[in-house]
């Protein structure tokens, strides 16, 4: 099956200069979609997960079916302001300004073994961020897993977990 016909390259998006790589497609196709999550479940299967995380939005979109498919439960890493409850947050820089990231704070159990997951890897910034809002609640967090990597960008640098991907874009 070839994954990166389905994945579909939109110039100058969401600014001039970018090109941003569209998953949408992949997850429009039935069995390119059931043929992604069962490889990704193959590469995270070996890291022996209690449990998924998705990171909002397009994370979520991978980690529940993956979740559902290994038989592990599945839990949210999301924006400031959305998760009810009591939280942990974890604030990180981008390239204008910052950003938050909150989990709940019983979401995973200390010492429980946590593989996350994204659509993306770009520049490694909201993976290491997601890791280390993990980590503060006791997460022991095994690898990062995604779709797709822009491996010009060299995010896996960015990461002290194992990085796991279906596609790379050089
Ligand atoms: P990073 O923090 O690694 O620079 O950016 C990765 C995050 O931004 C991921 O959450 C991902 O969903 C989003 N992202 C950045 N660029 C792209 C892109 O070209 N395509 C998609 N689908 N997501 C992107």
């Amino acid at each position: 099956m070839d994954l990166k016909s389905h994945i579909r390259g939109i110039p100058d998006f969401p600014k001039p200069g970018i090109l941003f790589y569209d998953v949408s497609p992949l997850l429009a196709h039935g069995p390119a979609w059931k043929a992604a999550i069962d490889q990704l479940a193959e590469a995270v299967r070996p890291h022996k997960p209690d449990v998924l995380v998705g990171i909002e939005s397009r994370g979520f979109l991978v980690a529940a079916p993956l979740a559902l498919t290994l038989g592990v439960g599945f839990v949210m890493v999301r924006k400031h302001g959305k998760l009810p409850g009591d939280k942990v947050k974890h604030s990180y820089d981008l390239e204008y300004g910052t950003d938050t990231i909150e989990v709940q704070a019983n979401a995973v159990a200390p010492g429980q073994r946590v593989v996350v997951l994204d659509d993306l890897l770009a520049t490694g910034g909201t993976m290491a961020a997601a890791i280390s809002l993990l980590r503060q609640i006791g997460a022991d967090v095994r690898a990062a897993a995604f779709l797709v990597e822009l491996t010009f960008l060299k995010g896996r640098e960015k990461l002290d977990v194992p990085s796991l991907s279906l596609m790379a874009y050089d």
